[in-house]
């Protein structure tokens, strides 16, 4: 994506679309930036009718000529004394839709002006709004040769704006690309995302950014290391498990250390407590937990993040077999632990049990966060507007709450009553859209580099 900005209204280029924002106002549509007026002669009449009103995410296009853009979309963003950040994400967003429909490639954009929200918060939602929904997978489909290509939004042109809003808006730009990054692994066929697949997308993200040190353990030599639940998960599976571990060390000075543990289950049929019909059709999202700290990772890497942050990424597929491990079986941990398997379908906990012990005795965290699939059950607590959060830390828990707050992908605490302490093991259980790559690299950047440099 390329971004620009001019500070004149009447310098703007050629793009396939100028974007206008309007708050809705008494049931009726209001300029929301006072460069609108230059277009006033152009909307009057439109805005006369009453038929566009300003509501969040509504669209109206007008097809005009003589201007620099053939068409000129008047863009609804809701009550101007209410608006949040994650409406203009919501409003934003149905524009870039629109845009992937029409095939639109590059737009000029006016932002709304806004008393209740700063210019911070204005360009994070727009910005947000705008490159989030700019996604499609398709390398699967089936695509008419008559029909021209999809595309995505290229160009966005800041009109009546500055530099440092542009620095600003590409920073947000490098975070939404690593969304994407794990939206393509997690939406990928799970026999092309494989164990083998996301270490060696780990190796190559490592080449390209010389900061991550990436170690990678095959089959053999988690053996040696006697990661003893991972290999019994992968019992089942032709395909060798990985453990992915990738060091980025941004604040030398500093001993703070977080840990990032992500589930990479490839696929996960269950086991011999084989899944039924309906249960088993999104299992290739299981490594999804994985897929945010790959994100993370690139993204704490490309924003070059006072942190240091450490991923590692137990992989294995949960397949069905002879080998296959065995409800009843009792198995031995990295920890030396003895764990009773009596449920083949929670295979999760049993391969971030090992990658948490492995990660506690050699790595040295300061703090340690599990990001995972875990469990239908928290989605019939809480739906999917948030995930379920358990920690025994109130301090680290409020800050992640914040972090879910400021991105919108919202999480919420589960009690860690001493009762369940026999069955629960893991601190973050997740399945929200967008993986929480982003809520983790806000937690990383607003409260962990400002603890840092307050240090
Ligand atoms: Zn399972
Ligand atoms: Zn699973």
């Amino acid at each position: 994506m390329d971004f620009a900005y001019l500070t004149s209204f009447e310098k703007r280029k050629q793009a396939d679309a100028l974007l206008l924002p309007f708050w809705r106002e008494e049931q009726r549509a209001e300029p929301a930036h006072s460069l609108t007026k230059e277009c006033s002669l152009l909307l009057r009449g439109v805005l006369a009718t009453g038929d566009f009103k300003g509501k969040e995410g509504e669209l109206l296009y007008l097809y005009v000529e003589g201007e620099p853009e053939k068409r000129v979309c008047l863009l609804g963003l809701g009550a101007k004394n209410q608006v949040t950040v994650e409406n203009l994400r919501r409003s934003y967003g149905s524009f870039t839709k629109s845009c992937l429909n029409k095939r639109l490639k590059s737009v000029n954009l006016i932002p709304p002006e806004s008393e209740r929200l700063s210019e911070e918060a204005l360009i994070r939602g727009i910005t947000e709004g705008l490159l989030l929904a700019n996604y499609v997978f398709h390398p699967l489909k089936h695509r008419d040769p008559e029909e021209p290509e999809e595309t995505l939004l290229q160009k966005i042109t800041w009109i009546g704006s500055h530099a440092q809003v542009l620095a600003r808006v590409r920073d947000i730009a490098l975070i939404c690309e690593a969304v994407d990054y794990a939206r393509n692994l997690v939406n990928g066929n799970a026999d092309e995302i494989t164990p083998q697949y996301l270490a060696q997308s780990a190796q190559e993200m490592a080449k390209k950014h010389p900061s991550i040190k990436t170690t990678l353990f095959d089959k053999k030599r988690i053996e040696k290391e006697a990661l003893d639940l991972l290999l019994a998960v992968n019992r089942g599976s032709a395909l060798d498990p990985a453990l992915i571990i990738m060091e980025y060390r941004g604040n030398v000075d500093s001993d703070e250390h977080t840990i990032l543990v992500g589930k990479g289950v490839t696929y996960d049929t269950g086991g011999l407590n084989l899944k039924p019909t309906g249960s088993m059709e999104t299992m290739k999202c299981d490594m999804a937990g994985g897929a945010a700290c790959l994100g993370v990772m690139l993204a704490v890497s490309q924003l070059a993040l006072k942190v240091n942050v450490t991923i590692v990424v137990p992989t294995t597929e949960n397949g069905i077999d002879a080998k296959s491990f065995k409800p009843g079986d009792v198995y031995r941990s990295y920890s030396g632990k003895t764990v009773e398997m009596t449920n083949s379908d929670a295979e999760g906990r049993l391969i971030l049990a090992d990658a948490l012990a492995y990660a506690v005795k050699n790595l040295h965290p300061t703090r340690i966060i599990d990001i995972a699939t875990l469990t239908g059950a928290i989605e019939i607590a809480l739906g999917s507007e948030a995930a379920g959060l358990m920690s025994p830390n109130d301090e680290l828990a409020d800050l992640l709450q914040k972090a879910g707050e400021a991105t919108f992908e919202r999480v919420w605490r589960m009690p860690l009553f001493d009762e369940y302490q026999e069955r629960l093991k893991s601190e973050i259980a997740d399945d929200a859209t967008d993986y929480g790559v982003h809520l983790l690299v806000e937690f990383l950047q607003t409260h962990l580099t400002s603890a840092s440099s307050g240090a």
